[in-house]
């Protein structure tokens, strides 16, 4: 890896995602530190800079499509696409088991949503190359599918999520729509949900399952143009959105995020969930 090597990473300004950027750009890669407020990504960045890394800041908020397009063209313009994308950006307002349409809103847009409309955007941006370009979603393990405690009711669209023959985009979007229109009509609770974080569990659910798909779609690609698409789970990291409580440090949730992005050619895996840079399931 090397200073031509393009990382970017979202929702960057703090926590996790400011840990991943420090340790990608420790290890010589160039990493675009996006957030979508400016004058805290700015902020982040200098600190970083100022420790003699290649990082630099573009505003980019993963719901809004104006921020997309121009940080889309910024990046083609000024570095010819990129080789490396953490999605890390999320958010989650629920500490219990109370959803309210606001926050299952904001939780499945932003989470779900808005990593889908990143990856799409950034895919016609990945270099070609013989490693191969990578992607690395944040999830979590409250959205695996087979949890002891955390796990979705129905038995038949649990099935229908797990087998990567028929997943499709269509069937993800719908579970978490199905989801939300329960919620506005406050039929949610007897829906068969996640029974803790229900939103934010129903969100990383999503986004492994859109991991595990993107995965197929993307093998497909030709040799020389190949992109790897994983997912991993932080542990739970001191960082604002747990109120900073948590069993480990941003340091230690960036780990295995940055060992994936950097995994060598010859130990490369695609459509896999991790944590502690061991595969767990989905
Ligand atoms: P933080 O709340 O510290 O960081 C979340 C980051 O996401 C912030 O920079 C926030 O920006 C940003 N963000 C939120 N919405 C948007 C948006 N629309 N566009 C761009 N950026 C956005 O939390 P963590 O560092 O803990 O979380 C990082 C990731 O790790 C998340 O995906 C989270 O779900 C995941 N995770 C965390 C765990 C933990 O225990 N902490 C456990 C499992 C997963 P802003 O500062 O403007 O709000």
């Amino acid at each position: 890896w090397s200073a031509d090597t393009i990382a970017v990473v979202t929702g960057a300004n703090r926590g996790i995602g400011f840990e991943i950027v420090h340790q990608l750009a420790f290890h010589g890669v160039t990493v675009i530190l996006t957030s979508r407020d400016a004058a805290v990504g700015e902020e982040a960045a200098k600190v970083l800079q100022e420790g003699g890394l290649n990082v630099f800041f573009h505003q980019l908020d993963i719901v809004d499509p104006s921020s997309i397009k121009v940080f889309s063209e910024w990046l083609q313009q000024n570095y010819g696409g990129l080789d490396i994308l953490v999605n890390n950006a999320g958010v989650n307002f629920n500490h219990g088991s109370v959803n309210c349409l606001e926050y299952s809103e904001k939780v499945i847009f932003t989470n779900y949503f808005g990593t889908k409309n990143i990856i799409q955007a950034m895919i016609p941006l990945m270099r070609p190359s013989t490693s191969g370009a990578r992607i690395v979603n944040v999830s979590s393990r409250l959205g695996r599918l087979n949890g002891r405690r955390n796990r979705i009711g129905d038995l038949s669209l649990r099935h229908q999520l797990e087998d990567v023959d028929s997943l499709s985009e269509e069937l993800i979007d719908r579970t978490v729509t199905t989801f939300l229109d329960q919620v506005k009509d406050g039929t949610w609770a007897s829906g068969g949900w996640p029974q803790t974080h229900t939103d934010y569990s129903m969100s990383k659910l999503a986004v492994n399952a859109y991991t595990r798909l993107m995965a197929k779609v993307l093998s497909e690609r030709p040799e020389g143009h190949k992109i790897y698409i994983n997912c991993y789970c932080p542990g739970w990291v001191k960082t604002a959105m747990t109120g900073w409580a948590g069993h480990t440090s941003p340091e230690e949730g960036a780990d295995t995020g940055v060992w994936l992005a950097l995994l060598p050619d010859q130990q490369i895996v695609t459509g896999k969930f991790f944590s502690e840079r061991r595969e767990v399931s989905f």
